[in-house]
């Protein structure tokens, strides 16, 4: 095992590897390579055992029953709650609302603000960014006649900060933007960019679904009015993730989604209710999920968000580095400042060959336009191949897959 980075020293990349059982396995006889942790990662065993804990011994729903197990969920569900809010920096729990994954938080947002945009009003978003982050504002745009404004990139796949800046105006009532793009890996400066926002008074929505497992993310610092993410990215179970919301601005929004656990009275003259976080949370929630994503957090705070980001980069390096010498293999998304994401095309290859071809040799990657069909058009591709690395891979994992492209490039003649 040949550890390159600085922080060889304390990141023991094999015993982490060992906390996850899915990945001692092969694939067509070979050993496998999880490389598409930016579609979904997997999950260590902590959080499986959450999962296995919480349905073998605490079982039921919550903030309803009186009774033991019912006390004993609710208090795992709310502790989740503190996790996250710890984990962002939230300044109360109230601000962290569970939604099913980042597209729900972001749908529940576009609804909830619609309450003050009009016809002719602008909403900005970026040309980087995933169809979740899309298509809620187009829809939200279609039911007020307002107007969706769109900042371009660069042939890096960076944002153009001059034209962003000059998108700016009165008319602007909303923006919503990735903080990283799961299509190029490009960490936008989104600090400055909330910072402009907010000199003309435009509440923004950051989209952290990719940055979540790579960055450390501090709200209160951010200053955003709203940040928006899925656990089963961040090695937690499908189906939860989270909006956080500041509190004023979560309070001035009507509720997404009507029924029970989100009101404090109903009758059918009139609705009351519930205070924020529940009225956001109708319905029974994903319990067990909830204590799941909790149980991810504790564990990716035992190795420290900033031990891994530094053993992710010392990845990426080392798989750009390496990718100089296949002539055939261009990268898309060069961006000076980029997470752990190398996205690619070959030579007279298509992408979806790339993704079975690697598939053979035990290799995961994704192919595919990556619910980024813009960023696609931008760059002149169909679709893209893409490595994206987590905590768990390996310098050795990356030699594997530049190994594996070769292999293929030598396949297709
Ligand atoms: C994955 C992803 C989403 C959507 O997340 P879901 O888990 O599918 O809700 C949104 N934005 C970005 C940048 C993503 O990578």
């Amino acid at each position: 095992m040949i550890e390159t980075n600085s922080n060889s020293m304390t990141y023991d990349v094999e015993k982490i590897r060992s906390d996850f059982p899915v990945l001692n396995q092969q694939v067509h006889g070979k050993p496998l390579v999880y490389l598409d942790n930016a579609a979904t990662s997997q999950k260590p065993q902590a959080v499986i055992d959450s999962l296995v804990n919480y349905y073998a011994n605490d079982n039921a729903n919550i903030h309803r029953g009186v009774h033991t197990l019912s006390e004993r969920a609710t208090l795992a569900y709310e502790n989740a709650r503190k996790t996250v809010q710890v984990f962002l920096n939230a300044s109360s729990e109230k601000e962290i609302v569970f939604t099913r994954g980042a597209t729900e938080a972001i749908n529940l947002v576009a609804n909830g603000v619609a309450e003050y945009i009009s016809a002719g009003d602008e909403i900005l978003i970026t040309a980087m960014e995933h169809h979740s982050n899309i298509v809620p504002w187009q829809m939200l745009c279609e039911k007020t006649g307002a107007i969706l404004k769109v900042a371009p990139i660069n042939e890096d796949g960076e944002l153009l900060l001059e034209e962003f800046e000059a998108l700016i105006s009165k008319k602007t009532k909303f923006a919503a933007l990735s903080h990283m793009s799961n299509a190029l890996g490009t960490i936008n400066p989104i600090k400055s960019l909330i910072n402009l926002l907010h000199l003309s008074g435009v509440p923004v929505l950051i989209d952290g679904a990719q940055a979540i497992p790579h960055i450390p993310v501090d709200v209160q610092a951010l200053g955003c009015e709203f940040y928006v993410f899925s656990g089963h990215k961040l090695y937690a179970p499908t189906g939860i993730g989270a909006l956080y919301g500041q509190l004023d601005q979560l309070e001035k929004m009507v509720p997404y989604q009507g029924g029970g656990d989100m009101i404090s009275m109903v009758t059918f003259d009139k609705t009351v209710y519930s205070k924020v976080p529940y009225k956001f949370e109708a319905g029974t929630p994903n319990i067990a999920g909830t204590i799941g994503l909790g149980a991810a957090i504790d564990y990716i705070s035992q190795v420290g968000i900033d031990a891994i980001a530094a053993h992710e980069n010392s990845l990426l390096e080392h798989a750009v580095e390496q990718s100089k010498n296949i002539k055939k293999l261009r990268i898309i998304g060069t961006a000076k400042n980029k997470g752990a994401i190398l996205s690619f095309v070959l030579d007279g290859i298509h992408p979806h060959d790339i993704g079975t071809m690697m598939d053979h040799q035990g290799i995961a990657v994704r192919a595919g336009h990556h619910c980024a069909m813009p960023v696609m058009d931008f760059f002149g591709v169909p679709a893209t191949a893409r490595a994206s690395f987590a905590m768990y891979n390996t310098h050795e994992e990356v030699d594997a897959l530049m190994a594996g492209i070769e292999n293929l490039i030598e396949m297709f003649g």
